[in-house]
């Protein structure tokens, strides 16, 4: 179990760490986390996207630093790749296989102390929602975007009506929720940071990728390297005592 005192913290607003804003403490209801780059090492689109992953990778690229909105470059990705089902199966199987270390343990823990774990993403639902419940979290608290095929497994369309095809969704997704209660957000990317003034304490997660932009302006930053490393900055003193989590 890494300690408090080794995860690195950087306030946002105040260069002395004791300075965290009041409402950025624990104890926090719910914890949200990004999918891609987060709780799984991969980028599902840039998965799927195969022959035309250069292209993808670039336009994904400019959208999480935050250079293009990402609505510019969502129906632009997918109609270059256009997913079968079964392509969209063999993402979420890769999800699962490139899961951040100890990431299982991690929500069982949080689930363990009465914490609500959900999941907000810009990926596919078919890709996200089996990786997530394979994790432990409840299907119903995965949020990412619905995608059609066919019932011969060929691509129809994703929800162009979702919030999370576009710039500012997340922070629309989040207030749209009401008051859980405190909400902590862990993700790696310009979205996500987006979504930051719904949150009592956003936390830039850099294991996989590390934007400076993002981690700048965070409440808090952890580099891993599993998602356990997590733990210290979304807990209290005493709920992680409680933990009887071996390290
Ligand atoms: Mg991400």
């Amino acid at each position: 179990m890494v300690s408090a005192a080794d995860a690195p913290a950087t306030p946002r607003y105040d260069p002395d760490p004791m300075s965290l804003r009041t409402q950025g403490a624990p104890p926090f209801e719910v914890v949200v986390f990004d999918c891609d780059s987060t709780l799984s090492r991969i980028e599902g689109i840039e998965d799927l996207a195969r022959g035309h992953a250069d292209e993808v990778r670039a336009l994904t690229d400019q959208a999480m630093r935050g250079e293009v909105p990402l609505e510019e470059v969502y129906g632009r990705r997918l109609e270059l790749i256009r997913p079968r089902a079964e392509d969209l199966a063999r993402v979420a199987e890769r999800y699962r296989e490139e899961a951040l270390p100890r990431a299982e343990e991690t929500v069982r823990a949080l689930l363990s102390l009465g914490k609500q774990v959900r999941v907000v993403s810009g990926g596919l639902l078919p890709c996200v929602r089996p990786f997530a419940e394979g994790l432990g979290i409840d299907p119903e608290l995965v949020f990412a975007v619905d995608a059609k095929t066919a019932p011969d497994g060929s691509w129809l369309d994703f929800d162009r009506a979702s919030p999370l095809a576009r710039a500012g969704g997340k922070l629309d997704l989040l207030r749209s929720w009401g008051d859980l209660g405190p909400l902590a957000l862990v993700g790696d990317g310009a979205t996500d940071l987006e979504a930051a003034p719904a949150c009592a304490r956003f936390i830039a997660f850099t294991a996989v990728a590390h934007r400076p932009t993002v981690a700048d302006a965070a409440d808090a930053v952890c580099s891993g390297p599993g998602l356990d490393a997590l733990l210290p900055l979304l807990l209290t003193a005493e709920e992680l005592a409680s933990l009887d989590t071996p390290s």
